[in-house]
């Protein structure tokens, strides 16, 4: 079957043919040494690969005949770009490397050929090839703003992040548009590293310069009572976690499994419930983040967050029609318990495998918070689900 660029070449040629290149006027050659003959064998030859369905070959023949000039380099370009959206990326390399050969290129194209091809690369997965282009261009060119975002991104999946922060700045520089979160997020990404790396200096330097930009970032917080808590800081550990909580409740997902590790190891659990109580007679919707948390995470046995998770189970109309009310309600103490303790251990195994979080600007949902959206690429999008979507989840389980 003859492939779509077969049909894109074909039709360039026959373009070439009814312009009247075929007679011997191909590439424009200024240069009488390097004359064709009249009838263009070239061309000929580049027609025959193509009733073969021969396209690399055909390729080659066309770029050999139009020679890039003023007047054909718009037709390279756009012959160029047009392979890479449709993900022929070897092509669309050939064509580009093909147009920076040129020896008199004048600048400007330079740099627009150099930017394609660093698109190229960076489609075809070379990034470091990619990078280097992109670096040449952000230190001087009309692609310097696109340069310098595309080597962010570059950076972030390299997790570069220290090379992120300077190409960030400079963005910032020259664009004038702030980029304060965003670089507050890949210092927070530094201090996790360090943290993993038990360096708690180091950490704590970096979570200063993510809490020195504003907007400041939750992340910021979020890691300094992460370091705290891993420097046995109980005391600074509790007043960072419930400060966070009070400040942005919806992190209550993920900053309740850590103060209930804290008020454990210091023996404090009835200070949690109290404060818990508190805060959710203030914040009653918290009340399903809670309950959620509690079974994803495995957490039991602490007064208000059982509460939480009775309530939850009861009042979720999907899991209602799986427990049986009447026994639960007539049941003593321990029957009833028991039969909710099998409930949620049910729900804990299902719970891990739909996703708790979604981003409020594209939709993109995911099992773990994700500081920045791998699909908009917006950063502190992610917000817990309000209700869980149980139906979607037992008709799996069960293959309905
Ligand atoms: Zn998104």
């Amino acid at each position: 079957m003859p492939t779509e660029s077969t049909f894109l070449l074909a039709g360039l040629f026959l373009l070439l043919a009814a312009a009247g290149w075929a007679l011997g006027r191909f590439g424009d050659r200024d240069d009488e040494q390097e004359a064709p003959p009249p009838l263009n064998v070239d061309y000929l030859k580049g027609l025959n690969f193509l009733l073969n369905e021969q396209t690399d070959q055909a390729l080659e023949h066309f770029l050999k005949m139009v020679r890039v000039d003023d007047k054909t380099i718009e037709t390279h370009f756009a012959l160029g770009s047009l392979f890479r959206r449709r993900g022929e990326v070897d092509r669309a390399i050939r064509i580009h490397q093909n147009i920076i050969a040129r020896p008199d290129l004048a600048a400007e194209q330079r740099d627009q050929a150099l930017f394609s091809l660093a698109k190229d690369y960076l489609r075809a997965g070379l990034l470091d090839r990619a990078e280097n282009l992109f670096v040449r261009l952000s230190q001087g060119s009309r692609y310097q703003v696109e340069a310098l975002e595309q080597l962010c991104r570059i950076y972030e999946q390299e997790k570069e992040w220290q090379q992120a922060i300077e190409s960030g700045k400079k963005l910032e520089v020259l664009s004038g548009e702030s980029l304060a979160l965003q670089i507050a997020h890949y210092y927070c990404e530094l201090a996790e590293q360090s943290v993993g790396e038990k360096d708690f200096t180091a950490a704590r330097a970096f979570v200063k310069k993510a809490q020195s930009g504003r907007p400041r970032t939750q992340r910021g917080a979020l890691t300094r009572a992460m370091i705290a808590r891993e420097t046995d800081d109980s005391k600074t550990a509790l007043r960072l976690y419930h400060r966070i909580v009070d400040e942005n409740s919806y992190l209550i997902t993920e900053a309740l499994p850590a103060l209930v590790e804290v008020h454990e190891r210091e023996g404090t659990i009835a200070d949690l419930d109290k404060s818990l109580r508190v805060h959710l007679d203030r914040n009653p919707d918290l009340r399903t983040d809670v309950a959620y948390t509690a079974i994803v995470n495995d957490i039991g046995g602490i007064d208000i967050i059982d509460e939480c998770v009775e309530a939850y189970m009861l009042s979720e109309p999907t899991l209602t029609e799986f427990i049986d009310l009447q026994t639960v309600n007539s049941a003593s103490g321990e029957d009833r318990q028991n039969a909710l303790n099998k409930v949620r251990s049910a729900l804990s195994k299902l719970a891990g495998t739909i996703p708790r979080y979604q981003c409020k600007e594209c939709g993109f949902s995911s099992q773990r918070l994700l500081w920045q959206c791998p699909s908009c690429r917006d950063w502190e999008t992610q917000r817990p689900f309000s209700t869980v979507n149980f139906d979607s989840l037992l008709q799996r389980s069960t293959g309905m």
